[in-house]
C-alpha cells in the first residue's frame, strides 16, 4: 500500500520530530527522590556520595578496578591522554565523533587519521601501522555502534612498536569484546554518558582502567591537581561529575536492562521492515558478543536504491524523522584538520566511502514499533518511486 510522502505535498508521517539519540530516562520518582536527598545533604558536587556510588556500580558492572567519573567524555579523553603522557602524534580513525580528534589537538598533540574497515566501520589495524612515525606515542581505538574495534590487533601493534593504547568507548557501554566487558582493554577506556548515549547522566563520562597509578593521577587531574586542601602538585582541570548527573546515572542504571531489550527489539523490527528494500543494508550486529544496540545504522547503495543517502535523509526529514549522517564528512574534512591536512583523504578511501553511505535511524525508548514500521514504509516507498522522489527533491531542495 503506497503512502503519501510529504515530499509530494502530503502531511508528514509524524507530528513530532523523531530524533537519533532521544534520551532514555529511567524512573522519574526514583530520580526526584535522589535529587531531594542531595538537596537535603547540600552536597552538590566534589566527589559526592552519588558519584562514588555510581563509580562503584560501573566498577562492578564492567569488572574493572577503577572508574573515574567525569563531567563528559571529551574532558575524560583529554585527562586520560594527558595522564598517559601522550605527546607528538597519536593515531585515531577519522571515522569517529570529532571529540576524539579535538581531545588531542586541544593539547597540541597531532591526531593522525587512519582508515577503517568496510565491514566493521572501525579502525583498520593495517592502516594504523602505515601511519606510525618516529613522533607517534599512542593509538586511540574507537569502538563504533556498540561493537568493539579489533582490540587484539591494536594491542599487538602497540606492544610491537612500544606505543600506548587506549580506547574511546563512548559507544560501547555494556558491550563485550571476546566475552569480556569493554572497559578492560588497553591502558584505559573512556565512556560517554551524554544524553544521547545508551546510558546517560545527562552530561557525563568516565575513564575506566586497571592501572592503579593512572587512576590516582586522573582523580587528581579531574580536580585541578589538588593533593590536599591548599596543595596542588601538578596541572589539572575541572573534570568533576556533579551529583545531579550521578543521580541520573544511578537511576538509569536500574533501567539498563529495559533499554537494552527495547534497543534490541527496535533493531529487529528495523531488520524486518528494511529487508527486501533494494540498496538499503542494515549494518550487521554479531550475536557472538553482547551489544547495546545503541544505533540503527543503514548503508545506502545508490546504484541499487536509485537514491543517494543524502536524498533519503531529505525524504526522512520531510517526514519529521531526523535521521543522521554520522560521522559525515569524517574528522579529516572538518576544521582545523581539513586545512592542516588537505590531502589526508587520499589515505582514507574506505572512510570517505562509508561516510557517504551511512544513515542512522532513531531507536531507543523514545520510539515504538508502529513508528519504526512507518519509517520503513517511507523508505520502501521512496526507493520504489526513486525517480519521482529525486525530481521532487530537486524541485524543492529541502535543507538537511
Ligand atoms: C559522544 C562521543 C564522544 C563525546 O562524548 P561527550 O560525553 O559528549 O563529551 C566522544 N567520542 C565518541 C565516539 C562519541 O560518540
Amino acid at each position: 500500500m503506497p503512502i503519501s510522502l510529504s515530499i509530494f505535498g502530503g502531511p508528514p508521517s509524524f507530528k513530532n520530530k523523531l530524533y537519533v539519540g532521544g534520551p532514555n530516562i529511567g524512573n522519574r520518582e526514583a530520580l526526584i527522590a535522589r535529587i531531594d536527598d542531595m538537596l537535603n545533604r547540600r552536597w552538590l558536587t566534589n566527589d559526592g556520595p552519588f558519584v562514588k556510588d555510581l563509580e562503584q556500580k560501573v566498577v562492578e558492572f564492567i569488572g574493572v578496578r577503577h572508574c573515574v567519573a567525569m563531567c563528559n567524555a571529551t574532558v575524560a579523553l583529554e585527562i586520560a591522554i594527558r595522564a598517559l603522557g601522550l605527546t607528538g602524534e597519536v593515531i585515531i580513525p577519522s571515522y569517529t565523533f570529532i571529540a576524539t580528534a579535538h581531545a588531542l589537538q586541544w593539547q597540541q598533540i597531532t591526531p593522525v587519521f587512519a582508515d577503517i574497515k568496510a565491514d566493521t566501520h572501525c579502525v583498520d589495524p593495517d592502516s594504523v601501522v602505515k601511519m606510525i612515525t618516529p613522533r607517534t606515542t599512542g593509538i586511540i581505538g574507537v569502538h563504533l555502534w556498540g561493537q568493539a574495534c579489533d582490540v587484539d590487533a591494536l594491542t599487538e601493534i602497540a606492544r610491537w612498536r612500544n606505543l600506548k593504547l587506549m580506547f574511546d568507548a563512548a559507544h560501547a557501554f555494556g558491550s563485550t569484546y571476546k566475552g569480556r566487558m569493554i572497559g578492560n582493554n588497553g591502558v584505559a577506556e573512556v565512556f560517554s554518558f551524554h544524553a544521547t548515549k545508551f546510558f546517560n547522566t545527562m552530561e557525563g563520562g568516565a575513564v575506566v582502567t586497571n592501572d592503579d597509578d593512572l587512576a590516582a593521577k586522573m582523580r587528581l587531574m579531574r580536580n585541578f591537581g589538588f593533593t590536599g586542601i591548599d596543595a596542588v602538585n601538578y596541572i589539572g582541570t575541572n573534570g568533576k561529575m556533579n551529583e545531579v548527573s550521578a543521580a541520573m546515572g544511578l537511576t538509569n542504571f536500574e533501567n539498563l536492562d529495559h533499554v537494552l531489550r527495547v534497543n534490541r527489539f527496535n533493531w529487529e523490527s528495523y531488520q524486518k521492515g528494511l529487508s527486501g528494500i533494494p540498496g538499503l543494508k542494515l549494518f550487521a550486529i554479531s550475536d557472538r558478543e553482547k551489544c547495546n544496540y545503541q544505533y540503527v545504522v543503514v548503508e545506502v547503495d545508490e546504484d541499487l536504491a536509485g537514491l543517494t543517502r543524502d536524498e533519503l535523509v531529505s525524504v526522512l526529514w520531510a517526514e519529521n524523522v531526523i535521521a543522521r549522517k554520522y560521522f559525515w564528512p569524517g574528522c579529516h574534512r572538518m576544521e582545523p584538520y581539513r586545512s592542516l591536512y588537505p590531502h589526508a583523504g587520499l589515505l582514507l578511501p574506505v572512510t570517505e566511502r562509508v561516510a557517504a553511505r551511512v544513515l542512522l535511524l532513531p531507536t531507543g525508548t523514545t520510539i515504538d514499533e508502529p513508528a519504526i514500521n512507518q519509517i520503513c514504509r517511507v523508505l520502501k516507498t521512496a526507493v520504489s518511486m526513486s525517480g519521482e522522489v529525486r525530481q521532487a527533491i530537486q524541485a524543492e531542495r529541502p535543507k538537511t
